[in-house]
């Protein structure tokens, strides 16, 4: 493939210029955390905007001068009462999914309310909008399909993209997730499905890090689909060609990028689920172009950092001495192990010792220097011959040998082969470190390494383990212990909202760094205490604020904006708004 074309540029400071609102307004005006809204629009055309309505919570007042009277029963109630109805209604749906549908529902009818529920429930709605039952409405999108969100675009759009994307009529976009749908969740092209995805973690960066919806903005390049069930399958919803490649591939993107640069120049980018080859090069292409990254790669990188971070603080083992295997040497392999290199150089570890203290495995064995690496971006991950020979390794070495000969202090699980860390594997760990620090990172829950449950037994409470995917407490020896998810959520939602309020024209290497020590940081005592490495769930919001002001300090250092008062200015709670009527 040739790419002979070179990316878009940077902006010209005449197209910075704010893009104008719709003739009907919806104009938002900031007091304080919260804001008033002045609008236009009457009866059926506020009741409609999930923006806008709050169902039974309209006052008085406002039915009255907003011409709703007709459409609700007369008795308003609080947004508190609302979020007790909901909580009950979701109860009597036990299905994941069918919870899923019920707060997507919710989603597009009052995002207020859906926002305020998750908000009050964070813990427990998590893995319905988000991981695991995500990955059931990205594989059942076509038959659950009800209404339409974010921008889609497809090869028929081609030369009209601007005009296709400004239809989304979001006048202010700060931060948009796109994908191309190919590689998601460890089950592969889900083709439009994918879009669940996008929606699902701009839906965490407002419920966590407090951004306003509107200015987010999911969307799918549906670029085709070469997943033959869906091709072949009458119901598919999404553009049924085979995926566009080489060429016609990167001058689809190019324009996107270039649309993306006119209409919301103030807009982070991030990339989401793109194939592990395509993704590096995307990153390549648009790094400094327009700020961007890739959360499979970078924030899964910083997410494991943070848990290595925590796991030192319990094992006591400095981190410029410890060894790593990582087992999946894809996107998340990639990421984790270039972040694991520079958290070692920075801890003290020279460079060239540094390479030499990761060992990544990809399904073709030990990956090592000197060897065919299979793609190019492998040449990055393999260990260097002088390590090789001190360990007594070749290429293609297998897990278990690789383990017994390296000794890692921790072994990280991105391979999405399930029941991989075997328990000879882990016993063997157990009598080379005292405290071995295990991830198996793979979701969902069906394709992940080891159970907590078996590694616990299996190297008698003395592994510190964290998985991607939720799973339950595990009770050990009597004792009952959490298990931590070292999720990427615990990074993108400050990660972004720092990169916006800093206005960074990059996301840079130091911003994830910082990312990662806030994380690690945020981590209590008691929590280490109970066995976690990562805080709790229900603590999000809190964490992606000290996230956040981390990265945003690194990122103003080029800017100088004030990135203090701009997080200020960007904080969002999800409680209704006043709404005027004018007009
Ligand atoms: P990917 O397809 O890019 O990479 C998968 C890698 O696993 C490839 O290098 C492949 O060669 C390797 N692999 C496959 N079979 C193997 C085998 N038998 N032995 C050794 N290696 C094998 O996928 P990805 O985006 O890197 O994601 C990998 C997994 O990590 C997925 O399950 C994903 O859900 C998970 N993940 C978790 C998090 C998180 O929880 N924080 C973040 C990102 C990815």
């Amino acid at each position: 493939m040739s790419h002979a074309k070179s990316a878009p540029s940077q902006p010209s400071a005449a197209s910075r210029s704010e893009p104008s609102l719709p003739a009907d307004a919806v104009c938002f005006r900031r007091v304080g955390a919260n804001y008033v809204v002045e609008t236009r629009r009457r009866g059926l055309d506020v009741y409609r905007e999930p923006l806008l309505n709050k169902g039974s919570a309209f006052t008085l007042a406002e039915r009255r001068a907003l011409g709703l009277e007709a459409l609700l029963p007369g008795t308003p109630k609080s947004m508190a009462q609302q979020v007790q109805r909901v909580h009950a209604q979701l109860r009597l749906r036990s299905a994941p999914i069918d919870q899923y549908l019920e707060l997507s529902a919710l989603q597009d009818r009052n995002e207020h309310l859906f926002y305020r529920v998750l908000r009050d429930h964070l813990a427990e709605l998590m893995p319905i909008v988000y991981t695991p039952t995500v990955g059931e409405a990205t594989q059942r999108f076509s038959e659950l399909f009800r209404r339409g969100r974010g921008v889609w675009l497809n090869p028929g759009h081609r030369g009209r993209i601007r005009e296709v994307l400004a239809q989304s009529l979001r006048p202010d976009v700060r931060l948009i997730v796109a994908t191309d749908n190919e590689s998601i969740l460890g089950i592969g092209d889900q083709g439009a499905g994918g879009m669940a995805i996008a929606i699902g973690k701009l839906t965490l960066y407002c419920a966590t890090a407090g951004i306003h919806p509107s200015h987010t903005l999911p969307i799918s390049l549906d670029v085709g689909t070469d997943n033959p069930a869906l091709l072949e399958s009458p119901d598919y919803l999404g553009w049924c060609q085979p995926r566009l490649r080489g060429d016609a591939y990167f001058d689809f993107l190019d324009e996107f990028v270039a649309a993306i640069q006119e209409l919301y120049p103030r807009a982070l980018l991030q990339w989401e689920d793109l194939r592990n080859d395509i993704a590096l090069r995307v990153l390549d292409r648009y790094h400094k172009v327009l700020p961007s990254f890739n959360d499979d790669i970078e924030g899964t990188g910083a997410v494991t950092v943070a848990g290595v971070l925590s796991a030192a603080r319990v094992s006591g083992t400095l981190i410029r001495d410890q060894r790593f295997v990582i087992f999946g040497g894809g996107a998340a392999g990639l990421g984790i192990a270039r972040q694991l290199r520079e958290l070692l150089v920075v801890e003290g570890c020279p460079p060239e010792e540094a390479r030499a203290r990761i060992a990544v495995l990809d399904s073709r064995g030990l990956i090592a220097e000197h060897a065919p690496p299979g793609a190019a971006y492998k040449l990055d991950l393999a260990l260097p011959a002088a390590a090789l020979a001190h360990y007594r390794l070749a290429a293609g070495a297998g897990l278990a040998e690789v383990v017994g000969r390296f000794q890692p202090h921790a072994l990280i699980g991105t391979s999405g082969v399930p029941g991989a860390f075997a328990e000879d594997l882990v016993t063997g760990l157990c009598r080379a470190h005292a405290r071995p620090l295990i991830l198996p990172l793979s979701n969902p829950t069906s394709l992940c390494e080891a159970s907590p449950a078996n590694l616990l037994r299996w190297s008698r409470g003395q592994a510190i383990v964290a998985t991607g995917s939720p799973f339950e407490p595990v009770v050990y020896e009597g004792r009952t212990r959490p298990i931590g998810q070292g999720n990427n959520v615990f990074i993108f939602p400050g990660l972004g909202l720092g990169a916006i309020a800093s206005q960074a024209p990059t996301v840079t290497a130091p911003m994830f760094y910082a990312a990662a020590r806030a994380l690690a940081t945020a981590v209590s005592e008691s929590e280490l205490a109970e066995g976690l490495i990562y805080p709790r769930i229900g603590r999000l919001p809190d964490v992606a604020q000290s996230v956040a002001a981390e990265v945003a300090k690194i990122g103003a250092r080029t800017t100088g904006v004030d990135a203090q008062a701009e997080l200020q200015k960007l904080r969002w709670e999800p409680a209704y708004p006043e709404i005027r009527a004018v007009g």
